[in-house]
């Protein structure tokens, strides 16, 4: 079925970025939005606009009915749920299709065993994917949970089956820490995400954050489009990410890439995936799967000339995969730098009037943001405001051309990040690729110190 109009149930770049592949591909679009965002650029560009709520999310973006009814109105025959917001929430895939309009994401079942972290460990450990050692599902008696801990070593991380986001963990060095943290872990747990289910894990000391991009066409076919490194972070937020990763040789990313898409032919994923592993030592270590595109996904299409998002469109509308694994190639090398309105030292957000915008451009440089002239950056979402982009024939010059890049970038009245990837740029550890998860938060600590 080919898909007429598209209802892009986001804001923000994701949401342009989503209206731009519509568009190139005939389709008309859709957006909805809160009170907030009605002079989004994305709002502007799209064929019809419709406003769903208030600006606070719940209200907003996260109104399932305000949204069905604004495809129901406005006709539209799919929705596009983008990252965050509703794209990893089953239930809402299950009443778009409930109304006969098709859903640019996975199956509804594939969400919910993936949204449950200790179903997405069994799952992943029955497809053949490399789990970090710990306990075989959940965990509620202390005295299993000191024989588990005792069996994989110290340090452990318990975690929260329905966390996110980076929380709901706690590192225990000891029998007796873990006493105590188990009894706070899940009554946290319980209080923040409503389910006191945790589990246990070996802590890795020192890993990187490596994931690779996957592709299903929900009959059994998928293919990889290699890894992404995203080991900069701060407060497990991704700040800078590459492809491919410093660390990856290519025998292994084809090696690595296959037990993915091996994976996800075997359980029938329809869509784009992303698989997170954490990787030390030369090993990786499955820690989670995200149901849909992620932020970072532009450097893989920079890599590959492979437009992920059109692809979602496609693959939703009941093609086939429109490559096969064989015909992919990786060229050179690629950086995303996220930047977000906040003030570079503290991280505080900025939110605000911008009163000169000038995106950097020139070759191999992609800039995805919604910014101009005269927007107003609303205080009430995410600080992220644009995606800063870059290809080289080698990381070496795609470094340099990120510098250049960086120097160029003008976002005036609010305060941003650049500062921050500039400094980013000349650091020694970030040119050699030497840099774990860790990396960055020690980094700002010597820096705040100095
Ligand atoms: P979330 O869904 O909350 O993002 P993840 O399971 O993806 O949770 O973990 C988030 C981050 O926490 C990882 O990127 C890593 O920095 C850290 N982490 C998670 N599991 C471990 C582990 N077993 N050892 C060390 N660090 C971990």
């Amino acid at each position: 079925m080919t898909i007429e109009k598209l209802l892009i149930a986001n804001r923000g770049e994701i949401a342009l970025r989503i209206h731009r592949a519509a568009h190139e591909m005939g389709i008309r679009t859709v957006a909805v939005h809160s009170t907030a965002d009605a002079d989004a650029m994305h709002v502007r560009l799209a064929d019809e606009a419709i406003c769903i709520g208030p600006p606070a999310a719940k209200d907003s973006y996260l109104n399932i009915p305000a949204i069905i009814s604004a495809a129901e109105i406005s006709h539209a025959d799919a929705i596009h749920p983008g990252y965050g917001f509703l794209s990893e929430n089953a239930r809402f895939a299950e009443i778009i299709e409930a109304h006969g309009i098709k859903f640019v994401g996975p199956k509804p079942e594939h969400i919910r065993t993936m949204g449950d972290k200790v179903e997405a460990k069994r799952t992943a450990g029955a497809l053949g994917l490399p789990l970090v050692p710990g306990s075989d599902g959940a965990v509620s008696d202390i005295e299993d949970a000191k024989r588990i801990a005792a069996d994989v070593g110290y340090p452990v991380i318990i975690k929260a089956a329905s966390g996110g986001g980076g929380r709901g963990m706690k590192v225990c060095t000891s029998a007796d820490e873990l006493e105590t943290l188990m009894q706070q872990a899940g009554s946290e747990a319980k209080a923040a995400f409503g389910d006191a289910t945790v589990y246990i894990e070996k802590y890795l000391g020192n890993p990187r954050h490596i994931e690779f991009q996957i592709f299903g066409d929900g009959n059994g076919n998928a293919i990889h489009l290699g890894e992404r490194d995203c080991s900069l972070q701060r407060r497990h937020q991704k700040v800078l990410e590459e492809a491919p990763s410093p660390v990856i040789s290519s025998e292994e990313r084809a090696r690595m890439g296959k037990v993915c898409a091996d994976a996800m032919a075997g359980m029938g994923y329809r869509g784009a995936g992303t698989i997170e592993f954490l990787w030390e030592d030369g090993e990786f270590y499955f820690i989670e799967m995200n149901t849909r595109i992620q932020v970072e996904h532009p450097v893989t299409e920079m890599i590959t000339g492979f437009d992920l998002v059109r692809e979602q469109i496609r693959i939703a509308e009941g093609h086939s995969l429109s490559v096969k694994q064989e015909d992919l190639e990786f060229r050179g090398h690629a950086i995303e730098c996220r930047i977000n309105a906040e003030d570079p030292a503290t991280f505080a957000p900025s939110p605000g009037l911008v009163k000169a915008y000038h995106p950097a451009g020139g070759m191999h440089v992609r800039v995805d943001s919604g910014l101009y002239a005269g927007y107003r950056v609303p205080p009430y979402y995410d600080s992220m405001v644009a995606k800063l982009i870059v290809y080289g024939r080698t990381r070496q010059s795609c470094m340099m051309r990120m510098r250049r890049a960086l120097e160029e970038m003008v976002v005036d009245g609010i305060k941003t990040n650049i500062p921050l990837h500039q400094s980013l740029l000349h650091d020694p550890a970030v040119i050699d690729g030497d840099y774990t998860i860790k990396w960055l938060e020690e980094w700002l600590a010597r820096e705040g110190e100095g």
